[in-house]
C-alpha cells in the first residue's frame, strides 16, 4: 500500500520509520528539495495547489499529513481521489484558533475566556473583559510560540500590535496553569478509539521541550482528559491520531488547542508505549485495526531545539534512545531528540539524573525543574 504524506518534517519521517516495517510505501510531498523525510520515500518538490503534487497524491492509496496547515481545499480535492485521513473538515476545524475555541466551547470543553480582535478599539475592549495578564495570537498559522504576545501591563499593548496587528487576532486570558499537558487519541474508521496516557509538557518561549509520560499524579485527570478527547474524535468523525494540548489549573484541564496528526508530545511513544503514535496513526488511515496504546513504564522525551547536542556525549548515557532528523541547523528549530525509558518512575529518576550534567544549561535546568515539580 502506497501511503503520501503532506509535508516532508520529522513527523512524516516518523510516520514512515514506523509504517515501512508494516509493508508500507510512502510518497511525501513538500515544497522544500531538502525535506528531512525525504530519506525514507519518494519525495515530491512541489507547492501543495501544484498539479505535480496532487496527481502524485491522488495516486496513492491513502494521503494524510504531517502539517495542519495545508489547504483545506487541497485535501477535499484530494478527497474527491482517493482516501484521505483525517478529512478536510478536521484540519479546518483547528486552522483557525477561534473557529477552534468556538468548537470547544460548543462541545464543552473548557478553555480560558477569548474574543477575537481586529482592531485596536476591538483589543481595548476585550482587555476591558479579559483582563491583564492576556495572550494575543494571529488566528491562523501560528505554531511553536509563533504569532503570539504575552500582554502583562498596558506598555505591552503597543509592541504587540505592531508586530501583529495586521493579522485576524484572538484575544485569550493568559491561564496561571499548574503544568501543561496532552491527550494523543487515535481513532478508526469504524469508530474504535483509544487513548494514550497524559503527556506533561514542558515549553519554553512558546517550544515544546520535554515531555514526561504517563504524567506523575494525573491518575483522576487521566478520564476528564480522555473525555475530552474521545468528545473531539467523535465530533470530528476523526481518523488518525490528533492530540489535544491542555493546561491543568487547580485541578480542572482547559484546552488550549488541538493538532490534527500526530504530535511531538508523543513522541515517548516510540520506545514507551506497546504501539508508537506513528504507527497507530497508519494502521488507523490504512483501515487495519489499532495497536495498544498503554505505557511501557516511564518516559521522558527532551527535544534538541536548534542543533544536535554532541552524539556521543549523549549516547553514553544509560537507555538513551537517539533521533537525528537529519535537518540543517537553525535557531528554534527542532532538529532532533531523545527519550528515556524505564520499567518505573523511580529507575527513570536515576536515568534522568545521569543525563543532566551532560545537558546543556538551559536543558538541564528545564529537566531538574521537572524533577523536582513531579518527585
Ligand atoms: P500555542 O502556540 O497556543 O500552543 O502556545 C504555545 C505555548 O504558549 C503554550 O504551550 C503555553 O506554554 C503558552 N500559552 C499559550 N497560550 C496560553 C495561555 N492562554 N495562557 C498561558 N500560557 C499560554
Amino acid at each position: 500500500m502506497n501511503v503520501g504524506i503532506l509535508g516532508g518534517g520529522q513527523l512524516a519521517r516518523m510516520l514512515a520509520g514506523a509504517g515501512i516495517p508494516l509493508g508500507l510505501n510512502f510518497t511525501i510531498v513538500d515544497p522544500k528539495a531538502d525535506a528531512c523525510a525525504g530519506a525514507l520515500g519518494r519525495l515530491v518538490t512541489a507547492d501543495w495547489e501544484d498539479d505535480a503534487a496532487i496527481e502524485a497524491l491522488a495516486g496513492c492509496d491513502r494521503v494524510t499529513c504531517d502539517f495542519e496547515n495545508v489547504p483545506a481545499a487541497v485535501l477535499e480535492a484530494l478527497g474527491q481521489r482517493t482516501t484521505v485521513h483525517p478529512a478536510a473538515r478536521a484540519l479546518a476545524a483547528g486552522q483557525d484558533r477561534l473557529v477552534e475555541k468556538r468548537m470547544f466551547e460548543s462541545l464543552d470543553i473548557p478553555v480560558p475566556p477569548f474574543a477575537p480582535v481586529s482592531s485596536r478599539p476591538e483589543l481595548l475592549e476585550a482587555l476591558e473583559r479579559i483582563g491583564y495578564p492576556a495572550v494575543l495570537k494571529t488566528r491562523r498559522m501560528g505554531y511553536d510560540g509563533k504569532g503570539q504576545a504575552v500582554l502583562r501591563t498596558v506598555e505591552d499593548l503597543e509592541p504587540a500590535w505592531q508586530a501583529l496587528g495586521d493579522h485576524d487576532l484572538i484575544l485569550e486570558g493568559f491561564v496561571p496553569f499548574d503544568f501543561e499537558c496532552a491527550i494523543t487519541v487515535v481513532r478508526s474508521a469504524t469508530g474504535a478509539l483509544s487513548c494514550y496516557p497524559l503527556s506533561r509538557t514542558v515549553h519554553q518561549d512558546g517550544i515544546l521541550r520535554l515531555a514526561m509520560a504517563p504524567a506523575p499524579g494525573t491518575d483522576k485527570l487521566q478520564a476528564r482528559a480522555e473525555r475530552l478527547g474521545r468528545t473531539l474524535a467523535e465530533h470530528l468523525d476523526y481518523v488518525g491520531c490528533l492530540t489535544l494540548e491542555l493546561f491543568a489549573a487547580d485541578g480542572r484541564l482547559l484546552a488550549n488547542e488541538f493538532a490534527p496528526r500526530v504530535h511531538n508530545s508523543a513522541h515517548w511513544t516510540i520506545e514507551g508505549a506497546q504501539v508508537s503514535q506513528f504507527e497507530n496513526h497508519l494502521r488507523a488511515v490504512c483501515g487495519w485495526p489499532l495497536g495498544e496504546t498503554a505505557a511501557r513504564g516511564r518516559s521522558l522525551m527532551i527535544n534538541w531545539i536548534g542543533r544536535m547536542p554532541e552524539r556521543e556525549r549523549l549516547l553514553a548515557c544509560r537507555g538513551l534512545h537517539w533521533h537525528d532528523y537529519g535537518k540543517q541547523a537553525r535557531p528554534g528549530r527542532k532538529v532532533g531528540h531523545a527519550t528515556l525509558t524505564e520499567a518505573d518512575g523511580q529507575s527513570l529518576d536515576t536515568l534522568m539524573a545521569e543525563l543532566v550534567p551532560r545537558l546543556d544549561d538551559q536543558s538541564a535546568s528545564l529537566l531538574t525543574g521537572l524533577m523536582n515539580d513531579s518527585a
